[in-house]
């Protein structure tokens, strides 16, 4: 009922050139389709343009993500991207509130709310990141974190197609760690976070919308999280910068 969806954020890495050549490689990977996935890319910023015209030219079966946006339309805003000019580069997804984000750049929810309806109201699917640190793990308190950050993201969301809202668990001491959460893990705040889109949305959207899993997923572990109820898919960092290694998961999702 889900279509799976794995989702690559190559995070700050990859010039122009050398973005231009990795998704060469992943449109050359994937020319034989990707079966039943949806399959995403998110390069930096500066090389969105040049990702879309590979996609163009090689009619690539993966769609286009940024990495991030801001929520006002134009104006004054140094060093900031409108949801318009992703929109002008080709770019129908974006990653909103990943915890480096939050961390480094002090993106809050409330920002992240914002950033969503932008987004939305632009056409531009979120890919919405969520996800706990290893203190608040440690403490036990992950799901209530975690459906916490939900709740703000979501407020006053208007989803009428499920499908074009994305959520990513990623816990953040799997993150870049090679420390995955298990299957298990991922699948309980999955879990958790569908019985909040439930109480949001109602059980009809929050049933179409995906949870996607981040952190150290990689080909040697994705099945295992696809095996769970809630999970359905991934956001993956650094297996994404491998055209051989990206296009082995979503071959086995
Ligand atoms: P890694 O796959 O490198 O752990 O990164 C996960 C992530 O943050 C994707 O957004």
């Amino acid at each position: 009922m889900r279509k799976r969806m794995i989702a690559g954020n190559w995070k700050m890495n990859k010039t122009y050139s050398e973005g231009v050549v990795l998704a060469q490689g992943l449109a050359d990977e994937l020319k034989d389709g990707t079966g039943d996935v949806d399959v995403v890319v998110c390069p930096p910023a500066v090389d969105l343009k040049g990702v879309s015209e590979v996609i163009e030219q090689t009619s690539a079966p993966f769609a286009l993500g940024a990495q991030n946006v801001y929520w006002e339309e134009s104006g004054a805003y140094t060093g900031e991207t409108a949801p318009s000019m992703l929109e002008a580069v080709g770019a129908t997804h974006c990653i909103i509130g990943h915890s480096e984000r939050r961390d480094y750049f002090g993106e809050t929810d409330e920002d992240v709310n914002k950033k969503a309806k932008a987004l939305m109201a632009h056409g531009i699917v979120p890919i919405s990141c969520c996800g706990e640190s290893l203190e608040v793990r440690e403490a036990g308190k992950h799901v209530e974190f975690v459906v916490d950050q939900i709740k703000k993201d979501t407020e006053g969301l208007e989803i009428t197609d499920p499908s074009k809202y994305v959520i990513a668990y990623e816990p953040i001491w799997a993150i870049g760690t090679g420390k995955t959460a298990t299957a298990d893990d991922a699948q309980e705040v999955c879990g958790a976070i569908r019985a909040t889109l439930v109480e949001v949305f109602g059980e009809e959207i929050a049933s179409g919308i995906r949870v996607l899993y981040g952190g150290s997923a990689k080909p040697e572990n994705i099945a295992g999280f696809l095996e769970k109820e809630d999970v359905d898919g991934a956001l993956v960092g650094g297996a994404s910068l491998k055209a051989d290694s990206f296009a082995a998961m979503v071959k086995s999702a």
